[in-house]
């Protein structure tokens, strides 16, 4: 569904992304842990086409989006469905308008918007809470409005940075075990960052460790936790941060 291959990446002279190669299978969920500064978010914003790499090549379904030397595919054309940290909703817009934006921005006709932004309402739960604003929901809420703007346009693939680092512990758990459902429910390939190996245990199919830029091990939570192989992802896997 997704591949990245020898990612290297520079923010000016600093390399941060070193060589990264990995793959995101179809209906699988696969978590980037890492410390801070590793560059998880970096690799999941060029995987977006959101930060330009240096060379190394990306596949998302069937088509290379980029590939060092051949230029890229801008970020719209990637067909992915994108969860930010911060939500990054519409202030003066409701819940359903935030929904159903990025249908607006393809023009897509008026009758087949709101049929396709019900449907996905009713899938996060939120058809109640349609003609609110984000001001006047819960975290929990406002963080399916957010997956639910991602997934309105049936992305096969959806990356997701950090996506329940805002809430609260107990919410947490309530809305990892949501996000997890709806994705198999859907169908759908997800790839998430996280800095919580206990998070990333929970929710993956797979986990991929960066370390300075580069995949330290992955596997399964399984392997991660019973076969570290190396110190690093020993004290990484077994640490409470
Ligand atoms: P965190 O868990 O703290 O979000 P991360 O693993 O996601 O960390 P990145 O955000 O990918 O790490 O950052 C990797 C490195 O690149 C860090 O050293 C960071 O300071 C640096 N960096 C990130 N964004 C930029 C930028 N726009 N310009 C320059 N350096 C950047």
């Amino acid at each position: 569904e997704l591949s990245v291959e020898d990612l290297h990446l520079d923010y000016g002279d600093v390399p941060v992304l070193k060589g990264v190669s990995m793959d995101l299978r179809q209906g699988e969920v696969v978590s980037l842990l890492g410390p801070s500064g590793s560059g998880k978010t970096t690799l999941l914003r060029a995987v977006a086409g959101l930060e330009a790499a240096k060379r190394g090549r990306i596949t998302i379904g069937e088509r290379v989006v980029f590939d060092g030397a051949k230029g890229e595919v801008p970020a719209e054309d990637r067909n992915l469905g994108l969860v930010f940290q911060s939500y990054a909703l519409w202030p003066h817009k409701t819940v359903y308008d935030n929904v159903a934006y990025p249908l607006q921005l393809r023009r897509t006709p008026a009758a087949e918007t709101r049929q396709r932004v019900q449907e996905v309402l009713d899938q996060l739960g939120l058809g109640h809470l349609a003609a609110r604003h984000p001001h006047q929901l819960s975290g929990g809420q406002q963080q399916r409005v957010a997956i639910g703007r991602a997934l309105v346009y049936n992305p096969p693939v959806i990356l997701l940075d950090e996506p329940l680092s805002n809430l609260d512990a107990k919410l947490r758990e309530e809305a990892r075990a949501f996000l997890r459902e709806l994705i198999v429910r859907l169908g759908l390939s997800a790839l998430m960052v996280t800095h919580d190996q206990s998070e990333a245990l929970a929710i993956s199919d797979r986990i991929l460790l960066l370390n300075n830029g580069r995949i330290e091990q992955q596997g399964t939570p399984q392997q991660m936790y019973g076969a570290p192989r190396t110190l690093f992802c020993a004290e990484f896997m077994g640490s409470n941060n």
